[in-house]
C-alpha cells in the first residue's frame, strides 16, 4: 500500500443557486443553497485513500463553524489527520453564485490556507516517512517548497499538481519529479515542465498523456461515461495517480483515466470520488486488469 502525504489546502465552498445575480446593492431571493467541502489538497487526499492508499494530511483549519465538518470529511474516509492544525481566524472558503444559465462567480478567501506558512518538525517526519508528497499551489508557495525539498532529500517521491495555474521559481520545479497539468496548465507551464522527469497530462473526455524520461511516451484514452457533473474529475484523477504510481507510469495513467473518468458520473467534488473497486470493475471491463 503506497504511502501518501498531502501538504495542502481544505476548504468549505458556500454554494447558492439563483435565477439572477443582484446587481450592487440590490437583494434578490436565491433558490437553493449547499456547503460542499472542497480545497484541491483534501480532494486529492481523499482520492488517493479511496484510490486504496494510507494517507496522511497536513494543512490548516480555522477556529469557525467550518472546522469540524472540514476535519470530519477526511476522517470519514481514513485520511490521516494528526498534522491538520488549526489556526485563529476563518477557515479557507468559496463563496459561489452560479446562475440559472449555469454561469459562475467565486469568490476565494484563503483563510486558514494562506497560513500555512510553516511546517513543524513532525510535518516534515511524516514527508519524509511517505513514498509520495502530493502538492498543489492553495497554500503558500514557500511551504510548497520546503515540503518539496524535505521530500527530495528523505527519497519520497514529489508530484505537484500547480493549480490553480501560475508561473513558480525555478527553485520549486527542480525538486518536482512529477508534474500532473491539464491541457490550460500545460500550455501556460510548457517550458517549466520541459525539465521535469515525468510529465502527464490530462485531456477531458480524451484521457491522458504521459512523457517520461529517455523520450519514453504513453497515452490513455479516456473511458467512455455519461457525463453529470466534471467538477472534481482532475484532483480524482491526481490523487489516484498518486497512489498508483509505484505501479508503473502506464498502469497508474489507467486507474487515474477511469477514476478520473467515473468522478464526472456524479454531482459534487470529492462526493464524487469513485470507490476503488468502481475503478477495478471499470478496467476489467476493459481488459485493462
Ligand atoms: P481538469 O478538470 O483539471 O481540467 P480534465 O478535464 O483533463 O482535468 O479531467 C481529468 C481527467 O478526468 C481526464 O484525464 C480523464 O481521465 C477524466 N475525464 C474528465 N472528463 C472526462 C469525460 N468527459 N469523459 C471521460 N473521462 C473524463
Amino acid at each position: 500500500m503506497a504511502r501518501i502525504v498531502v501538504v495542502g489546502s481544505i476548504n468549505m465552498d458556500l454554494v447558492t443557486t439563483v435565477g439572477r445575480r443582484p446587481a450592487a446593492g440590490e437583494t434578490v431571493s436565491g433558490d437553493g443553497f449547499a456547503l460542499v467541502p472542497g480545497g484541491k489538497g483534501s480532494n486529492q487526499a481523499i482520492a488517493a485513500r479511496r484510490a486504496g492508499a494510507e494517507v496522511e494530511f497536513v494543512g490548516a483549519v480555522g477556529s469557525d463553524v467550518f472546522a469540524d465538518a472540514l476535519r470530519k470529511v477526511l476522517r470519514e474516509d481514513g485520511v490521516g489527520v494528526a498534522r491538520l492544525r488549526e489556526v485563529d481566524g476563518p477557515c479557507g472558503i468559496a463563496t459561489i453564485v452560479v446562475d440559472a444559465g449555469g454561469e459562475n462567480t467565486i469568490i476565494v478567501v484563503a483563510g486558514a490556507n494562506g497560513r500555512m506558512t510553516e511546517l513543524s518538525t513532525a510535518d516534515l517526519e511524516t514527508v519524509a516517512g511517505a513514498d509520495v508528497l502530493l502538492c498543489q499551489l492553495e497554500i503558500p508557495v514557500p511551504t510548497v517548497l520546503a515540503a518539496a525539498r524535505h521530500a527530495r532529500a528523505n527519497g519520497t517521491v514529489v508530484l505537484l499538481n500547480p493549480s490553480p495555474v501560475r508561473d513558480l521559481p525555478d527553485d520549486v520545479w527542480a525538486e518536482v519529479d512529477i508534474a500532473v497539468v491539464n491541457e490550460g496548465e500545460a500550455a501556460r507551464l510548457e517550458s517549466a515542465l520541459r525539465d521535469v522527469p515525468h510529465v502527464v497530462t490530462t485531456l477531458g473526455g480524451a484521457g491522458a498523456s504521459y512523457r517520461g524520461p529517455g523520450g519514453l511516451a504513453l497515452a490513455h484514452p479516456g473511458f467512455p461515461v455519461r457525463v453529470v457533473d466534471t467538477t472534481g474529475a482532475g484532483d480524482t484523477f491526481t490523487g489516484a495517480l498518486a497512489a498508483h504510481w509505484h505501479e508503473g507510469p502506464a498502469a497508474a495513467l489507467a486507474w487515474a483515466c477511469a477514476a478520473g473518468a467515473l468522478a464526472t458520473t456524479k454531482l459534487g467534488a470529492s462526493a464524487s470520488v469513485p470507490a476503488a473497486a468502481e475503478v477495478e470493475a471499470v478496467l476489467a471491463a476493459a481488459g485493462a486488469r
